[in-house]
C-alpha cells in the first residue's frame, strides 16, 4: 500500500480536552501519528511525502470566512491579550442566535461547534498538511484509473467532524471531503463510507444536498454518544441529495460478528451507487480499548473490515480519522491494510 505522510502534523499539539465538565489530557496528540507511522513502517508499506495543493481545494469545500478564522485567529487571540495560550471558545451560537458577531470571543463561538479544538500556533500549518496529505493520496488513485488502485492517507488532524464554516471534535479541515470534491474534478460521483466510530456530522454537513457524492456513515448510535444531534437513520438528504445520505447507528458495544451485517449494508448501498472513487474515513476508534468507548472491534476485526471494503473493488482512498488508543494504533491500521491488500 502506498502510504501518504507528512511530519508538520506535529505542528499541532493540543494542550487540552474539555469533557465531563473539566479539562483533561487531549487525546488528539502528535503521539497518534507516529503511533500508526510505526504500524506502517513495521508492515513494509512504503512511505511518501505529501505535495502541496495550495487554497483552490480547500476553499472549494470550506468558505472563506472560516478559513480566514482558521488561519489567523491564533495571532488575533493573543495580539487580544486572551488568558489562555489556545483559542478556546466559551459561547455558541444556540438555537435563535445566528448573527455573526464582531469581537473575538464571538467570532470562536461562531466557527466551533465544541469545546475539543482548541486552535494553537501551528494548528492551521498542520490542518492544511493534513488535507494536503489526503489529496496526495487522491492523485495516486485518479492516475491510476480505471484501475481500482488504492492509497492511504496518514492524517492528522482529523477531519470528519468539521463543517463547511465550523470546526470541532478534534477537527478543523475536512480532509475526506476535500478530497472527495478535489476527485470530481476528473470523475462524475464519488462515495464516503466513514467507519469512524463517531458520526461523520461535518461530513454529512457538507454534501447534504449534492447526489454526486454519496455519504454513508457507520458509527456508535448517538442516542448518549458524539456528536449527539446527528447521525440518525432518518437524515437521509435534502434537495437533490435527498437518498444520498445513509447513516447506520450501530448499539454501543458491538462486536466483530455483529457489526459485519452493518457494513453489509453499507455495501450494497455503494454497489448500487456505484461511484468512481471510493473514499474511506478511517477511525480506529471503534476498537474495544479505545479511551472514547463506543464498539468493541477488535484488532482482527478491523482486518476483516479492511477485506469487506476490499471485496467491493472500486478506486479506494483510505484516510485516515479517530483512534485514540496510541498502544495499539499501528497494529490496528497494520490489521486493517493487511486485509484490505488480501
Ligand atoms: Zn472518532
Amino acid at each position: 500500500m502506498k502510504v501518504v505522510f507528512s511530519p508538520d502534523h506535529a505542528r499541532h499539539h493540543p494542550k487540552t480536552y474539555f469533557k465531563s465538565g473539566t479539562f483533561h489530557e487531549p487525546q488528539e496528540v502528535p503521539g497518534r501519528a507516529d503511533a500508526l507511522l510505526s504500524g506502517i513502517e513495521a508492515a513494509g508499506h512504503e512511505v511518501i511525502q505529501s505535495m502541496d495543493f495550495g487554497p483552490k481545494p480547500r476553499g472549494a469545500v470550506h468558505n472563506p470566512g472560516y478559513l480566514y478564522f482558521l488561519e489567523t485567529i491564533s495571532e488575533r487571540w493573543k495580539a487580544a491579550g486572551m488568558e489562555n495560550e489556545e483559542v478556546l471558545p466559551n459561547i455558541h451560537p444556540g438555537r435563535r442566535m445566528n448573527s455573526m458577531p464582531e469581537g473575538i470571543v464571538g467570532e470562536v463561538g461562531y466557527y466551533t461547534t465544541d469545546m475539543s479544538a482548541p486552535i494553537g500556533e501551528g494548528t492551521w500549518e498542520a490542518a492544511v498538511a493534513s488535507s494536503n496529505v489526503a489529496l496526495t493520496a487522491t492523485e495516486l488513485v485518479l492516475d491510476q484509473l480505471p484501475e481500482a488502485g488504492s492509497a492511504y492517507a496518514l492524517c492528522r488532524p482529523p477531519g470528519h467532524h468539521a463543517f463547511q464554516d465550523m470546526c470541532g471534535g478534534f477537527c478543523f479541515l475536512n480532509n475526506v471531503a476535500i478530497a472527495a470534491q478535489y476527485a470530481l474534478s476528473e470523475v462524475n460521483r464519488v462515495a464516503i463510507l466513514d467507519v469512524d466510530v463517531h458520526h461523520g456530522n461535518g461530513t454529512q454537513g457538507i454534501f447534504y444536498n449534492r447526489s454526486d457524492v454519496l455519504t454513508i456513515s457507520l458509527h456508535c448510535d448517538p442516542t448518549d454518544f458524539y456528536p449527539f444531534f446527528s447521525g440518525y437513520a432518518h437524515e437521509r438528504g435534502e434537495g437533490d441529495g435527498e437518498g444520498y445520505n445513509l447513516n447506520i447507528p450501530i448499539p454501543p458495544q458491538t462486536g466483530d460478528a455483529d457489526y459485519m451485517p452493518y457494513l453489509e449494508q453499507a455495501k450494497q448501498a455503494l454497489r448500487s451507487y456505484a461511484p468512481d472513487v471510493l473514499f474511506v474515513a478511517l477511525g480506529l476508534d471503534a476498537f474495544e480499548g479505545d479511551p472514547l468507548i463506543g464498539l468493541s472491534i477488535t484488532t482482527g476485526g478491523f482486518g476483516q473490515i479492511g477485506a469487506a471494503i476490499s471485496e467491493l473493488d472500486m478506486p479506494t482512498v483510505l484516510v485516515q480519522e479517530g483512534g485514540y488508543n496510541r498502544d495499539f494504533l499501528g497494529a490496528n491500521i497494520s490489521s486493517f491494510l493487511k486485509g484490505f491488500e488480501g
